[in-house]
């Protein structure tokens, strides 16, 4: 399966993230962490009150039959002596008793024991056997102790009853908190193995592959996203150090190009002068020098070109400025290009008055040399190549205006990337890709703008926007004592 279709599958998915799911996780088991140990104290504390329940009742019960055992001592001696430490005995045992009583069902039993109990006890005084009355007091205090521990009895038996039925709860919330976990842990297990290492393993394997020099290495953009973020990002890096390798190669192959021409048209010229032939007649010569000075001067553009790319690479691109008037500049450039074609005618129209900048003079005609070339080299079946001045506001307006083979709309941001070449073949025309950047870097470093307006078949206008220098300032600086270039300004039309 190719990589693209893997990432759109991928893509469609549902997204899953990491993180999410970790902390999902952490938080199922944190709140199945908690219900446990809510369980286990709601446990522990049934239980702890069932056994206080169990210890009362059981010391109640205990006292209880104690007391049925005083009640029939009392009723079988006739020692009157015994008698009274038995009834002694009875009460307090029966004061102990109603203090652990623990239900009003309970005390609604107690105290039906007092009373008859009481009554037989005054019947019976002395060494005489109890009289039928005291008697039937004596069975009814005897039944209504029978009937307390009974309902203590009962008692018990809701208390343990109680301790079971936590006891099973307790079993079934363990129980199912384990198989819980067990799912819970065994799941992640299984979806950081599935569905996390195997796309990071693999991300891990691109990369190595692309650092060993496989440029065609990219990953798939597969698991959680924060996985398929890093795979896109690799694969976004990849493949624009691919297209920056490519355009490197590409440049290697068109600085190549553009070195072989003018080489071999200068060799050609120095074999007509070779010393063992005789010199061609002097309208040749100079011909001759004619074209090799074309071929210097394209050279020592190349070079420039390649010194400048070195230097806004490092972010040492250096512009000395001044001031003076753009006009001055126009004729040191129209003057260089004058002869370098012998098809096209350089058209200059310009204000009178001044157009005063704050510039680097040598990189300004840098920029307008290599525009006024491009237009040159790309409209081969045209007749002149248009440069046009004018004031605005606050900005001066630099504009070389050629009739040749356009470019198409879709193309024209592109321009001023580095190694950039649009729309025909390097072999048809000549080229680096490097001009139009760096001059987008020069006129940048003197806080301007360039601008391109173009069709094809119909041409391209390039305009240079360039800050106006105050109008104070001193006048224009006369460069042609340094470059040699007529510096006068003209009147429109060349
Ligand atoms: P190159 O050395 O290739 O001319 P540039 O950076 O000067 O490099 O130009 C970049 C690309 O822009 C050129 O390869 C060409 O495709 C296009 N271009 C520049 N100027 C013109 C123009 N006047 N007409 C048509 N295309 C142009």
């Amino acid at each position: 399966m190719r990589i693209d279709e893997a990432t759109d599958r991928e893509m469609a998915r549902p997204q899953q993230s990491l993180q999410r799911i970790l902390t999902a996780i952490t938080v199922a088991m944190t709140v199945l962490a908690c219900v446990v140990a809510a369980m286990l104290v709601g446990v522990t504390s049934a239980i702890g009150r069932a056994n206080a329940t169990l210890v009362r009742e059981g010391e109640g019960i205990r006292l209880l039959e104690e007391a049925e055992l005083d009640i029939l001592l009392h009723e079988r001696t006739r020692e009157p002596v015994i008698r009274r430490e038995v009834a002694g005995s009875l009460r307090s045992r029966l004061r102990m008793a109603g203090r652990l009583v623990s239900s009003a069902d309970e005390q609604r039993e107690f105290v039906r024991v007092e009373a008859p109990l009481e009554a037989y006890l005054k019947a019976t005084p002395g060494d005489g056997p109890p009289s039928t009355e005291a008697v039937s007091h004596l069975e009814a205090a005897y039944a209504a102790l029978e009937s307390v521990v009974g309902v203590k009895l009962d008692q018990i038996e809701t208390a343990s009853q109680g301790v079971d039925d936590w006891d099973r709860l307790a079993d079934v919330v363990g129980v199912s908190t384990a198989t819980l976990i067990l799912l819970l842990s065994g799941g992640l297990l299984w979806w950081l193995n599935a569905r996390a290492f195997r796309p990071m393993l693999a991300l891990a394997r691109s990369m190595e592959r692309f650092s060993q020099g496989d440029r065609g290495a990219r990953a798939e953009v597969a698991g959680p996203s924060e996985l398929r973020e890093m795979a896109l990002r690799f694969n976004q890096m990849a493949t624009a150090i691919a297209a920056q390798r490519e355009a490197q190669m590409t440049f290697l192959g068109g600085v190549a190009h553009d070195l072989r021409n003018p080489l071999s048209v200068l060799k050609v010229a120095v074999a007509n002068l070779r010393s063992d032939r005789p010199l061609p007649p002097e309208p040749k010569v100079r011909k001759m020098l004619e074209m090799v000075g074309r071929q210097v001067g394209r050279l020592e553009r190349m070079v420039t070109d390649l010194v400048d790319l070195a230097g806004i690479e490092a972010g040492k691109l250096q512009v000395k400025l001044e001031r003076y008037d753009l006009r001055a500049l126009i004729g040191g450039v129209t003057e260089l290009f004058e002869g370098g074609s012998r098809r096209h005618r350089l058209v200059v129209s310009m204000p009178d008055e001044e157009v005063p900048v704050r510039a680097d003079p040598l990189r300004i005609e840098q920029v307008l040399g290599n525009l006024v070339s491009n237009a040159i080299k790309y409209s081969p079946e045209a007749d002149r190549v248009e440069i046009s001045l004018s004031r605005r506001v606050s900005e001066a307006l630099l504009c070389v205006i050629d009739h040749g083979i356009g470019i198409r709309e879709e193309d024209q941001s592109r321009l001023f990337e580095p190694f950039r070449r649009v729309g025909f073949s390097a072999e048809e025309i000549p080229g680096a890709g490097l001009g139009l950047f760096v001059v987008r870097q020069i006129v940048e470093a003197h806080g301007g703008r360039i601008e391109v307006q173009s069709a094809p078949d119909r041409g391209s206008t390039f305009c240079v926007y360039l800050p106006l220098a105050p109008a104070e300032a001193a006048p224009a600086v006369q460069r042609d004592e340094v470059s040699g270039h007529a510096l006068e300004p003209r009147p429109n039309g060349h």
